[in-house]
This record gives structure tokens, C-alpha cells and sequence, in this order.
């Protein structure tokens, strides 16, 4: 995509500070002093941090609410890397591998073709399993559940290389995961979909392939389409 746009129109590392659509275009500010300006703009941030963005004019009634009220949860991946993936050796395979009621909740796994001949998966926590890791100083976290895991599924890890955790409820970019509406929450399918003035909203948390990069795609492209109603695809095709 930077490709066929422009490398030199991509900037990253500009945390969103400000959108100001009062004037006859609308300005974005960054939090280190940059400014844009466009006669549009899809925003991807996800409404989770979003309350963190000054707007000029405020949200809308129906955008505040729907801010406020999408659904974030609190996953934790456990990163798993061993010897080699000596649950394949032992033909033990599937999306998850393993799963049950169990603190270690699942384990999927991703060897893939990894070229270096090492196990690669991660165990999968939300709800309950999530809260009960977070709770642990860091450094235990991966330890524990690994130890868990070894006691319910005695040598299908084999020789543990490393362990790393990832929280996404400790990601200052997002805050959580898997946005979604809540139970009676239909009214937001609308409302994501309706740009405020000259702002559009895309992200997989505005779909209802949440979760899944399609969700993000498709946003992009229904974003794109209502600012450009005969907008090609880079292919040329529709
Ligand atoms: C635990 C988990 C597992 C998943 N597994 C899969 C999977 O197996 N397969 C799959 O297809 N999808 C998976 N997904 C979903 C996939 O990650 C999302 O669909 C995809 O990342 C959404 O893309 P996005 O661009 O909408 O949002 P994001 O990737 O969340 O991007 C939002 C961006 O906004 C940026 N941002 C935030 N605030 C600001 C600001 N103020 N200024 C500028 N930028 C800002 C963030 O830094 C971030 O880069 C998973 C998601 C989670 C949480």
C-alpha cells in the first residue's frame, strides 16, 4: 500500500491529539506538534482510547454513547517458545492444540514453518484466566501457566526455551481487546457506520467480523467508498 501511494505520505510514530473539523477542512493534530489537513479522514483508533483525543465541535449523543459503551475485553497471550514442537512429534495437532477448562484456558499452536527447527504456540486466557494472570507480578505470569499446563499435559511441551506475555488490556494504544457492541447494542451498527461530518470511522471494532483482520478490510473499504463512491481498487477491479 506505501508502495502505491507514496512512502513519503506515510507517518508513523504521530499519536492523534487532536481532530478540529470547526473550519472549512479538517485539522488533525499530533501530540508531538504535527498538523494535517484533508477535506476528510477515516479514523482507526480504536473508541477504546478514544476519550483521549480532544474533538472541535464534541462528539455527537450517539457517538459519546457508543464510545462509551463498546464492549473491551482483557486477553492475555502466553508466548511459548521450546526445543522443538514436540507435540507434533507426539501427533498432537489442531486450532487449539489443546483447550479445556483450565486455567491455561488453551494452547494454539503456531510452529508454522518456523525454519530453526523450535516449538512456537501461545496459551490463550480471557475472562476469569485473564483476571487470575494479571493479578501475578510479571516475571510469574508465563512461568505459572506454563508449570499449570505441564501438570495437566505431562512432557507435550518438552524443553521450554523462553516465555513472554502479552496483555492487551496493558497496551497503552488500545487499552483491551475484542471490541464489540453489548447485549442490545444493535443501534451501533448504525451508528459506526455514520461519519461524523467529515470523519469515518473504519476498524475491525466498527464491523461485525470483529476480531478478525477481514472486519478491518472491509471498514477500510466501506470508509473509502462513502468519502469516493467510485473509488477503484488498487487491482483496478471492485
Ligand atoms: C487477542 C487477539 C487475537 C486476534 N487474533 C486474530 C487472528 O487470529 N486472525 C485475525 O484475522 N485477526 C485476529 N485478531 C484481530 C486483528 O488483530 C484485528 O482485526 C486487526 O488488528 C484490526 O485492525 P485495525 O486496523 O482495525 O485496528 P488495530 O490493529 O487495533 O489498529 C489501531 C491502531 O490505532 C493506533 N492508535 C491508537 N490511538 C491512536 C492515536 N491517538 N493516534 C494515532 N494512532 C492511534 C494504534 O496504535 C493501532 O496501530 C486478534 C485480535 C486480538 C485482540
Amino acid at each position: 500500500m506505501a508502495a502505491a501511494i507514496g512512502p513519503d505520505k506515510i507517518v508513523l510514530n504521530a499519536q492523534v491529539a487532536e481532530i478540529d473539523q470547526s473550519g472549512d477542512r479538517v485539522r488533525v493534530s499530533t501530540a508531538d506538534g504535527k498538523q494535517f489537513e484533508g477535506d476528510a479522514i477515516v479514523s482507526t483508533i480504536p473508541f477504546s482510547v478514544m476519550d483521549e483525543i480532544a474533538v472541535k465541535p464534541g462528539w455527537s449523543a450517539g457517538k459519546a454513547r457508543m464510545f462509551a459503551e463498546m464492549e473491551w475485553d482483557k486477553t492475555v497471550k502466553i508466548i511459548v517458545k521450546t526445543k522443538s514442537p514436540s507435540w507434533l512429534a507426539q501427533t498432537v495437532r489442531g486450532w487449539p492444540m489443546a483447550g479445556g477448562d483450565r486455567p491455561w484456558e488453551r494452547f494454539i499452536d503456531i510452529t508454522g514453518n518456523e525454519p530453526g527447527g523450535h516449538g512456537s504456540g501461545f496459551f490463550y486466557l480471557n475472562g476469569d484466566n485473564a483476571d487470575a494472570v494479571l493479578a501475578l507480578p510479571r516475571a510469574e505470569r508465563g512461568p505459572r501457566i506454563v508449570s499449570q499446563f505441564e501438570k495437566d499435559a505431562p512432557g507435550l511441551l518438552g524443553e521450554v526455551v523462553s516465555v513472554s506475555d502479552f496483555a492487551w488490556s496493558e497496551q497503552p494504544w488500545i487499552k483491551g481487546s475484542f471490541g464489540g457492541p453489548p447485549i442490545g447494542g444493535g443501534w451501533m451498527i448504525r451508528e459506526w457506520t455514520q461519519p461524523e461530518g467529515r470523519i469515518h470511522f473504519a476498524g475491525d471494532f466498527t464491523t461485525l467480523k470483529t476480531g478478525w483482520v477481514e472486519g478491518a478490510i472491509e471498514s477500510g473499504l466501506r470508509a473509502a467508498r462513502q468519502i469516493d463512491p467510485s473509488a477503484e481498487q488498487l487491482s483496478g477491479g471492485r
